[in-house]
C-alpha cells in the first residue's frame, strides 16, 4: 500500500497543510481516508475522485469531514465517475449529511454517495482493501479503522482520546496513523478526546507496530517535539505525517 498525506492539522487548516485526508492506494484500488478541509483539491492532484473505490470518514466533525461536500459535486455535477461511490460513516452521519445537501427522496446526493453506516465489529471489502472498524473515545461517535490489502495492515485512529481499543485495534500493524494533538503529561485539566504524543507511544509499544505515524498534532504545537515525546514511550521507527509525505506500507 501507498499512504499519502492529503493534510494533518488538528481542527482547522492552515495556510500550509490541509485538515485530515490521506489517500490510501493498493493495486490498483484508491480509497479517500477522511475528507477534511482543504484535501479534495489535493486528493484531485493525484487520482480522479469519480474513480475511488471507497470514502472512510472517521466522525462527523468539519475537519475530517466538511470537503466529501467537494467529492458530492464533483460526482452529481461535475466530470462524475464510477457512481455511487462507498462512503463509510458513524452511525446518523447518512441522514446529517443529506440535511446538509438538503437530499430528501430520491435525491442526486444518494445516487452518488453510498452511505453504509458502521461500528465496532463491522467490516467490508472494497477494492483490494479489507476493512475492519472499532470505536474510539471522542466527543462524537468516532470509528477506528484497520486495513488490510498486499498482506499488510495499516489503522488509523481518527480522533480519539486514550482508550484500551486503541491498542487492540492497532494490534501487530505494519503501519499506525495515530492521532497526537496534544503534548506533555496528562493532567486532570487535560483535554479527554484527544491523545499526547506520549500516550500515542506507549499505544504503538504495546501494538507491537513497525511505524507510528503522527498525525492531527496542534498547529501551536512543534511536531519535532511531539515525535521526541513518543520516543521516550516508543523504540521503533515514528514519523511526523507531514502534508505530502508518502509512505509505503
Ligand atoms: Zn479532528
Amino acid at each position: 500500500m501507498k499512504l499519502t498525506v492529503l493534510g494533518s492539522s488538528a481542527g482547522t487548516p492552515t495556510r500550509t497543510n490541509p485538515a485530515s485526508g490521506y489517500l490510501l492506494e493498493h493495486d490498483g484500488s484508491t480509497m479517500w481516508i477522511d475528507a477534511g478541509t482543504g484535501t479534495f483539491m489535493r486528493l484531485a492532484e493525484r487520482v480522479d475522485p469519480g474513480q475511488l473505490d471507497a470514502v472512510v470518514i472517521s466522525h462527523v466533525h468539519v475537519d475530517h469531514a466538511s470537503d466529501l461536500f467537494g467529492l458530492y459535486g464533483y460526482l452529481a455535477y461535475g466530470p462524475s465517475g464510477h457512481v455511487p461511490i462507498p462512503v463509510f460513516v458513524t452511525e446518523g452521519a447518512t441522514e446529517l449529511f443529506g440535511n446538509f445537501a438538503g437530499a430528501t427522496g430520491e435525491h442526486v446526493f444518494h445516487h452518488v454517495l453510498d452511505f453504509r453506516e458502521v461500528g465496532r465489529g463491522d467490516t467490508a471489502e472494497v477494492g483490494s482493501f479489507a476493512l475492519r472498524f472499532g470505536a474510539s473515545k471522542h466527543a462524537v461517535a468516532n470509528n477506528i479503522t484497520r486495513i488490510v490489502a498486499g498482506g499488510k495492515t495499516l489503522v488509523y485512529t481518527g480522533d480519539a482520546g486514550p482508550s484500551d481499543e486503541l491498542a487492540e485495534m492497532a494490534d501487530g500493524a505494519a503501519l499506525f496513523l495515530c492521532e497526537a494533538t496534544l503534548i506533555g503529561e496528562r493532567h486532570a485539566q487535560t483535554y479527554p478526546f484527544h491523545l499526547t504524543a506520549s500516550e500515542a507511544g506507549q499505544i504503538a509499544a504495546r501494538a507491537n507496530v513497525g511505524h507510528l505515524v503522527l498525525t492531527h498534532i496542534s498547529h501551536t504545537v512543534n511536531p519535532a517535539q511531539s515525535v521526541a515525546e513518543a520516543a521516550e514511550r516508543f523504540d521503533g521507527l515514528i514519523s511526523y505525517a507531514a502534508p505530502g509525505t508518502e509512505f509505503d506500507i
